[in-house]
């Protein structure tokens, strides 16, 4: 059959364009999918205001976002077993395959793969062809709104697997973003870390609140003396901000870190950050790096998410405002939305979802 794909690019800072591209026939392994619902990720924010290196827009641009999500099998190529109809979680990822990272079971790591949203088109899209390898089915009883985030969840995995946290450490996580919330979430439910050894610390009360029940609080803004308490107690920090707080963000993890301790990063900013060499040479700190997820965490993370316990407690990051995408109108209304002070992504702890109808 054909189809007709509305595409919404952004061409320029705070403007979508509407294409519209005619697909024939799905190609041998590949399946024609439909967005659903996805989520807007921070990441995406900084395309749509513009805050990216001049260089990467430049080279970017025009892009369909979006990378957290779930479609809908609507055709299926040659070869292919999933069945029409079905909904699949979209691992936004097609590695290359052939480099070092792709050959040693590190495809997180590759640095030739295609990422929607970054150095490839998003879910943005009524239609589009995906290879099979890359989705998964949802499994029965997982709300499609929660396995939106199931993008997220891979990324808190990976992070916590590299960090080789074990039950009676310390756990600390910087950031209450998303990324943070789900990162103290993964501590508590994999790793066992308990309440009074797992710190989730940030600067928005109503974002920290959600962890209250499985983590230890901290708003280090209002409560300084709080933090200052940990300082030189925590085994494993996991810095999860970025942006603009970058400096303080990273301070802070060095900072909480025993000797010996550990931290894995995770938040991203333009530039430099300065940082305090002698206290990570002196107390024998190792830092990593942590990016991206490999198919395994996708994997695990729809596994735990077969849990209703679990999968209560990830929705509750997912803003309680949808928006229904219908026009590049409606798509740049969920972009302000999720990018003002006033909307919820800054205030609380919200994922903007928005559904393709
Ligand atoms: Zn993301
Ligand atoms: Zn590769």
């Amino acid at each position: 059959m054909r189809y007709i794909a509305k595409e919404y690019y952004l061409v320029e800072p705070f403007k979508f364009v509407l294409k519209e591209r005619i697909i024939d026939k799905s190609p041998r392994d590949f399946l024609l999918l439909k967005p659903i619902v996805a989520g807007i990720c921070g990441s995406e924010l900084l395309y749509f205001r513009g805050e990216k290196e001049p260089e990467k827009l430049r080279a970017r641009l025009p892009i369909c976002l979006l990378h957290e999500g779930v479609a809908e099998v609507v055709e299926v190529g040659e070869g292919a077993k999933i069945k029409p109809g079905t909904k699949v979680i979209v691992n936004p990822m097609i590695p290359c395959g052939a480099c070092n990272p792709c050959r040693t079971s590190r495809e997180n790591l590759c640095q030739n793969a295609k990422y929607m949203a970054a150095t490839a088109d998003g879910l943005a899209r009524t239609y589009f062809l995906y290879p099979e390898r890359r989705v998964l089915p949802i499994p029965e009883g997982v709300d499609i709104e929660v396995a939106a985030l199931t993008e997220p969840l891979s990324i808190a995995l990976n992070a916590f697997e590299e960090s080789g946290a074990r039950k009676n450490d310390s756990v600390a996580i910087i950031g209450d973003g998303p990324i943070g919330y789900l990162l103290a979430l993964i501590s508590s439910y994999v790793g066992g870390i308990p309440p009074e050894k797992l710190y989730f610390i940030g600067v928005v009360d109503e974002k920290l609140s959600l962890a209250s029940d499985f983590a230890s609080t901290i708003n280090s803004l209002r409560n300084h003396a709080a933090l200052k308490e940990i300082y030189g107690e925590i085994d494993v920090s996991f810095e999860a901000a970025g942006g603009r707080a970058h400096k303080t963000t990273i301070r802070e993890s060095i900072d909480i870190l025993k000797p010996g301790g550990k931290c894995i990063l995770l938040g991203i900013s333009m530039g430099e950050v300065p940082v305090e060499v002698s206290k990570i040479v002196n107390r024998g700190l190792t830092f990593k790096g942590s990016t991206r997820s490999r198919m395994e965490h996708f994997i695990r993370a729809l596994e735990l998410l077969r849990s209703q316990d679990f999968q209560d407690r990830v929705k509750r990051i997912i803003s309680a405002k949808k928006f229904v995408i219908n026009d590049v109108n409606d798509l740049t209304e969920a972009f302000k939305y999720a990018d003002t002070e006033e909307g919820e992504s800054r205030v609380k702890p919200g994922r903007v979802m928005v559904y393709f109808p």
